[in-house]
């Protein structure tokens, strides 16, 4: 395990804007706030959500789609640096009228509502392409 001690620099509370996009929403403040690190939570409800599932052996991305009003039972995610730009990594769990759930990797979704708490962390968080796995993960 690779490891670097972070202590907390700002943490903030959000209310995602009805309509727009939940994850660009994240991208789009740590790009106003200069956050270079930082772990996030949250709840609310989508009006739709584009799912990744990544297959171990084939090394790729599947998509999902869900066009549907969902709430969001508990999102988690954290903000990194990926190809030069700050991205959003986000998980999410996603549950139906009946209660039944359905969770992973959130590529993007309509906020219908979103409230979030973001802990910034004092170090920059880059993403490098891991050999074992073939994903982009955190060169610490
Ligand atoms: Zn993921």
């Amino acid at each position: 395990m690779d490891y670097r001690e972070v202590e907390t620099t700002r943490e903030y509370v959000c209310r995602l804007d009805h309509g727009r996009d939940w994850r660009t929403q994240i991208e789009a403040f740590a790009d106003e706030q200069a956050i270079d690190a930082a772990f996030f939570q949250g709840l609310g409800a989508v009006e739709d959500a584009e799912m990744f599932f990544y297959d171990q052996e084939r090394r790729e991305y599947d998509a999902v789609t869900f066009p549907e009003p969902l709430e969001v039972a508990a999102c988690i995610g954290n903000v990194s640096h990926l190809d030069g730009e700050r991205f959003a990594h986000t998980h999410a769990v996603l549950s139906r009228p009946d209660g039944a759930a359905l969770a992973g990797h959130l590529n993007s979704a309509t906020v219908f509502a979103g409230e979030l708490h973001i802990r910034e962390f004092d170090t920059k968080l880059q993403r490098q392409h891991d050999e074992a796995t073939e994903l982009d993960l955190w060169g610490l």
